[in-house]
């Protein structure tokens, strides 16, 4: 899936996101987004990102400078994700 991205840059995180994110959820048909968290990016201006992709193939690209931060976010959107009634919640995970 090609991706559409703003800059240079947040193809480099979405390519390390396809690689092998830290952690991943969503899925571009059924969810809003995927997104996946990448800790540690070497060799990139900012060593955390999270990555999300929508189903028209739009990339966005957030990055922090602390893990703390990188997994504050994170935990808030696998929130959104998993709540009741949510895309990935428990009830509807059974496809
Ligand atoms: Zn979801």
């Amino acid at each position: 899936m090609p991706g559409k991205f703003r800059n240079k840059t947040d193809e480099q995180y979405w390519t390390l996101a396809l690689d092998g994110p830290d952690e991943q959820i969503g899925d571009v048909q059924s969810c809003h987004a995927w997104e996946a968290l990448l800790i540690d990016c070497d060799d990139l201006p900012h060593a955390h990102a999270i990555v999300a992709t929508d189903s028209q193939g739009f990339v966005d690209v957030e990055t922090f400078d602390t893990q703390w931060q990188a997994m504050r976010e994170w935990t808030a959107r696998k929130l959104v994700h998993e709540q009741p009634g949510g895309c990935c919640a428990e009830s509807a995970d059974e496809h």
